[in-house]
């Protein structure tokens, strides 16, 4: 008798070689694992397409389909590997031709003429002409036999070619079925009754050949909730544990740097939203348990200030800051904001980085460990094992989606009690993602930009119109503004790449011999990248050529014109970030994203969302919509694998929440799941996340 652990191997219609094929193809090992390979799509087998219907289909992408007739004949055509077997089938309102590439001897002598079948397939549209290719043939009497909904499954090509079909899937999966005790439960009984949910057992049955339309739903709700409720339930007992466990420094007070900082260096009033974060992160810091926190805030939102009355608050308090930034640039530029709005108040700001020359690190070095170096600014410099402080309180990291935990983690060994924690992203992330993937963070969010700003007025634009695109940035120059013009990275060719901007750079100062124009891109040295940087900033040079690197935090007020080249090739979310560099000051700005004439549809629409809004949020969701999670997850910060199987993050925000709220409620219940209903959770959840680390430590 088949138990979940049960390796498939055992099963019918499986044994060894097939097994091992399932294990490197698809991850399917066990009896668990194939219940959770869940069916792409479904068939509806009572349903069949005459040829003459699906002639008149035109749409190319059209779903699997069932016919149901004759083959009138059989042809091999061409030769090695182009050898096909073509059989032409007819059901008597039209004829289709129906292509086998593989295991062409085999099939030939299995097919009859004579006989009726069902074939199944996605039909495909070859020169105008639909055809089968590698369908699903059934003899009717055995398609009948069975009713209902069948699975259809993903294949990979090493499948396709070992012979096994979607229908092979589905009937080991049916024959399991039938042998299988019914499967345990994994949810608490509270929560299945909380959103009456059906069993896990009726759910798996379900969900590979459903009845009806309404189960397939309920199985698949089921399914999903299931699914986003252990990661729930895993982040905030990691969170749980961090808040429980970890000690923090307390800073107790507020004092001489905080208090003149904000009385004699703020050039502004803060906006609302910064005053409200500052004070969560107060909150935090005078409580003894070390803070995590992640804040989100548009570009030009204000994030930096933020950081810096975060930092004087461990100064108060005889301690030290660091802050992290992802590239020199940015660390250069954050070190200087940063010493400049000080300056009155006398506080020693260091800046390292990887260039940083040998005599001047080792007195930075020596500063911290003294503790007269109070505040440390650099790129991932700082994380060395060379840099050791005096006391590190605080550490703030910005842009965190470059740094990964594990880099997160090493700060930890530069201080006996671990320094609170502030990550500042600017890449806003949709509410139900924020809650999946920071679970186990505090999240404050800066959802006011500082008053007075215009938003950027976002064009899209034709080569055609390069000319006109041309003579309104010009204008601008003339006023005295700068502007940006930036280039695609083009990822398999770097050379390609490098040749986008050095011709860009040459048109651009053919059309503009009058102005000075620097470039910066990601192949060049670091000390000519902020030479040029240098020139562009300090407003000498007015027009900046680059790749993306200029994409997160560059801060040029005085520039007004973006230009966007193959706009196409961003992403909505890279394509913010780029915007966020103008609009900076007072003055109306432009983002021109230029494509060529033709672009699909979809591009159209993709791009029309930057220039109907400027809100972070709407085309976060919209990019989450678009391109789905898979980059977000792919940066993933919070340790915790996230394979989903079933629930789609992008459109399942309402389970999300749901699974959220459940799980807090069960663990503050039963914190340590001991309670006897709650004990197949815990074991569930031991088996899921066998393989994670604990990064409830370090993140
Ligand atoms: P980001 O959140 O993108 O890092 P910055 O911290 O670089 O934004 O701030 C963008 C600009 O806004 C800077 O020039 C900064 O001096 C200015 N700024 C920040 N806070 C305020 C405020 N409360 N009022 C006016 N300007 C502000
Ligand atoms: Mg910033």
């Amino acid at each position: 008798m088949p138990q979940i652990d049960t390796d498939i191997k055992y099963l019918k219609g499986v044994g060894p070689a097939r097994a091992d094929l399932f294990a490197t193809e698809l991850g399917v090992r066990t009896v668990g694992d194939l219940l959770e390979y869940y069916p792409l799509h479904y068939l509806d087998r009572s349903s069949i397409v005459t040829v003459a219907e699906l002639k008149r289909r035109e749409d190319p992408d059209q779903p699997s389909v069932q016919l149901r007739g004759r083959f009138v004949s059989f042809n091999v055509l061409g030769e090695g590997a182009k050898m096909r077997l073509v059989g032409l089938f007819s059901d008597g309102t039209g004829t289709i031709e129906v292509v086998w590439f593989n295991r062409i001897r085999q099939l030939r002598e299995a097919y009859r003429t004579s006989k009726d079948y069902i074939l199944f397939g996605k039909p495909t549209l070859f020169n105008g002409v639909w055809n089968f290719a590698h369908p699903e043939v059934d003899v009717p009497e055995s398609v009948q036999a069975k009713e209902g909904f069948h699975g259809v499954y993903s294949l990979t090509e090493k499948l396709r070619n070992r012979g096994v079909t979607s229908r092979l899937i589905f009937s080991i999966v049916q024959n399991l079925l039938s042998v299988l005790d019914p499967i345990e439960e994994t949810l608490p009984q509270s929560v299945i009754a909380e959103h009456h949910f059906i069993s896990r057992d009726q759910a798996l049955r379900t969900i590979h050949s459903p009845v009806s339309q309404d189960m397939l739903r309920r199985a698949k709700e089921r399914l999903k909730f299931e699914e986003l409720f252990f990661i729930q339930l895993k982040m905030q007992r990691m969170f749980r544990k961090r808040k429980s466990q970890l000690p923090g420094n307390v800073f107790s007070t507020i004092g001489y740097y905080f208090n003149n900082f904000y009385s004699q260096c703020l050039p502004f009033e803060l906006t609302g939203a910064q005053k409200r974060v500052i004070r969560e992160i107060r909150e935090d810091v005078r409580t003894g348990r070390q803070m995590n926190r992640l804040i989100q805030g548009d570009v030009g939102s204000g994030k930096t200030l933020v950081a810096l009355m975060s930092m004087l608050m461990a100064l108060d308090n005889g301690m030290q800051a660091c802050l992290m930034a992802p590239t020199e640039i940015l660390a250069t530029q954050h070190y200087e904001t940063i010493r400049d709005m000080v300056a009155k108040i006398g506080i020693n700001v260091q800046l390292l980085k990887g260039s940083t020359l040998k005599k001047k690190r080792d007195e930075i070095h020596q500063g911290l460990m003294e503790g007269s170096v109070q505040i440390l600014i650099g790129t991932h410099a700082v994380i060395e094992d060379s840099v050791q402080f005096k006391a590190l309180g605080m550490v703030v990291i910005d842009e965190q989606h470059r740094f990964g935990v594990a880099q997160r983690a090493r700060l930890w060994g530069k201080s006996q009690i671990p320094p609170h924690v502030l990550v500042m992203t600017a890449t806003p992330i949709p509410r139900t993602l924020a809650m999946t993937i920071y679970g186990d963070l505090d999240v404050s969010v800066i959802d006011e930009l500082p008053p007075g700003r215009k938003p950027v007025l976002t064009l899209l634009r034709y080569d055609e119109q390069r000319l006109q695109v041309y003579r309104a940035l010009y204008d601008q120059l003339r006023k005295g503004r700068q502007a940006y013009i930036v280039y695609p990275l083009v990822e398999e060719s770097e050379k390609l790449d490098l040749r986008n901007v050095t011709e860009g750079l040459e048109h651009i100062r053919e059309t503009f011999p009058d102005m000075e124009v620097v470039m910066v891109h990601g192949k060049m040295k670091n000390q000519e990248k902020d030479h040029q940087m240098e020139l562009f900033s300090s407003g000498k040079a007015k027009i900046l050529v680059a790749t993306t690197v200029i994409e997160v935090g560059v801060n040029v007020p005085n520039a007004t014109t973006m230009i966007i080249e193959n706009a196409e090739r961003f992403g909505l979310s890279q394509l913010h970030q780029l915007r966020g560099r103008v609009g900076r000051g007072g003055n109306q700005s432009y983002c021109i994203l230029m494509t060529k004439y033709k672009i699909s549809k979809e591009t159209r629409e993709r791009l029309q969302i930057m220039t109907s809004t400027t809100d972070g949020f709407v085309i976060a969701e919209a990019d989450l919509r678009l391109r789905g999670p898979g980059d977000i997850e792919g940066t993933m910060q919070s340790g915790v694998a996230l394979n989903l199987r079933i629930a789609n993050l992008a459109t399942d925000g309402q389970i999300i929440q749901l699974a959220r709220r459940s799980a807090e409620r069960i663990l503050d219940e039963d914190p340590r799941l001991e309670a006897i209903e709650n004990r197949a959770t815990a074991t569930r959840l031991r088996q899921l996340f066998v393989n994670d680390l604990d990064w409830s430590m370090i993140s």
